[in-house]
């Protein structure tokens, strides 16, 4: 049975999450991959050549529009994991990409312009490091609370 629970990139304003799921093995991760990049064909920010089932862990970031409104919906994405490869370093790299997708959403989005845009910043940096090391404390928490670390 997989796992499946939310992570925040701001535990405070809980509006946007990303999903994240622990699938038992790569090959039910690299399955759900593959329906999930068929789901997703048509939406252009996503490279389909550029991953085979050759990861361990993945970070697939989205904006989604309630097509009435336009409005975006708060799942900008999903991270996926599985059994028996839940280091740190996988981890944190994939809660860097997810960090680095929710800045451009609060960027874009949400025009917040208190962000500075080069990454070589000191106020950037803050921010990324913050949200990253804050979603992976959830992450492990929750792999914790659930026995993957048993
Ligand atoms: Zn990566």
């Amino acid at each position: 049975m997989a796992s499946c629970f939310k992570i925040y990139p701001d535990k405070k304003n809980r509006k946007l999450y990303f999903m994240v799921t622990v699938w038992d093995s790569k090959k039910k991760m690299y399955e759900f991959y593959d329906s999930i990049e068929e789901r997703f064909k048509e939406c252009d920010s996503i490279d389909k050549n550029k991953y085979e089932h050759n990861f361990v862990g993945m970070s697939f970031p989205y904006r989604l529009y309630i097509k009435k409104t336009m409005k975006m919906r708060q799942e900008i994405g999903q991270i996926l994991l599985c059994k028996g490869n839940l280091s740190s370093e996988i981890l944190s790299h994939e809660c860097t990409h997810a960090a680095l997708h929710y800045i451009r959403v609060l960027k874009e989005e949400y025009k917040e312009n208190n962000i500075y845009d080069n990454p070589l910043e000191i106020e950037y940096e803050e921010v990324l490091c913050y949200v990253q090391g804050d979603m992976t404390q959830q992450l492990v928490n929750k792999l914790y609370k659930e026995g993957y670390y048993n």
